[in-house]
């Protein structure tokens, strides 16, 4: 995936704003529901309703916009220089669900739980 793509930005900033479970990027509940996670199109997010539900959380603090992810100290510091451009949570508090993770897994999907502070 190349460093040229972007994410789309949030449209609004309130309580319907996600973060994605896996790869922390920010976006509206709609935006999810219609075009899915630019970072993790494996969820098919914009297949399934219920996987918006189920791999995005309101519960995150904090929030970066990244321009160019491969220059900027935050994205290295969230390990997210592979990411598309866009907006990210800076931390992320919810868990994937068991049967996500094992979907990554199948993929060879690397995934990072969140730590515990
Ligand atoms: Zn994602």
């Amino acid at each position: 995936m190349g460093s040229q793509q972007a994410a789309q930005i949030p449209t609004s900033f309130g309580h319907e704003l996600k973060a994605c479970l896996r790869c922390c990027l920010v976006k509206t509940y709609d935006q999810f529901r219609e075009s899915g996670c630019e970072n993790c199109p494996f969820f098919q997010m914009e297949e399934d309703h219920e996987r918006v539900m189920e791999c995005t959380t309101s519960n995150f603090t904090g929030l970066i916009s990244v321009m160019d992810p491969t220059r900027s100290w935050a994205a290295r510091w969230l390990r997210i220089a592979r990411y598309v451009s866009g907006c990210y949570a800076l931390l992320v508090s919810d868990e994937l669900p068991d049967d996500l993770q094992n979907l990554c897994k199948d993929q060879n999907i690397p995934y990072a739980p969140p730590k515990r502070i």
